[in-house]
């Protein structure tokens, strides 16, 4: 798994690998909000606005495709409104 994960330490595996004939499917969740508003620049200041799914590609490991599942949390800035 190391391999996979490489340069996306801030994420976590959730537990589910799911192995099929084309393709492995990793659902990991990302836990850490941005240390500050990409938009605004301001110091993290954020309300909670629910999760959002996002599919990444991965390098192919044993001729499969290797599909990250990621759940990301999203928020929204309290300065300038802007939803991440
Ligand atoms: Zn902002």
């Amino acid at each position: 798994m190391k391999n996979v994960l490489h340069g996306l330490e801030e994420l976590h595996l959730i537990g589910k690998i799911a192995e099929e004939e084309t393709v492995i499917r990793v659902e990991l969740v990302k836990t850490s909000p941005p240390r500050a508003c990409p938009h605004c620049g301001c110091p993290a200041n954020f309300y909670k606005h629910g999760h959002r799914q996002q599919i990444v590609l991965d390098k192919p490991l044993k001729n499969k495709l290797v599909e990250l599942v990621i759940q990301r949390k999203r928020c929204k800035c309290k300065e300038c409104h802007v939803t991440l």
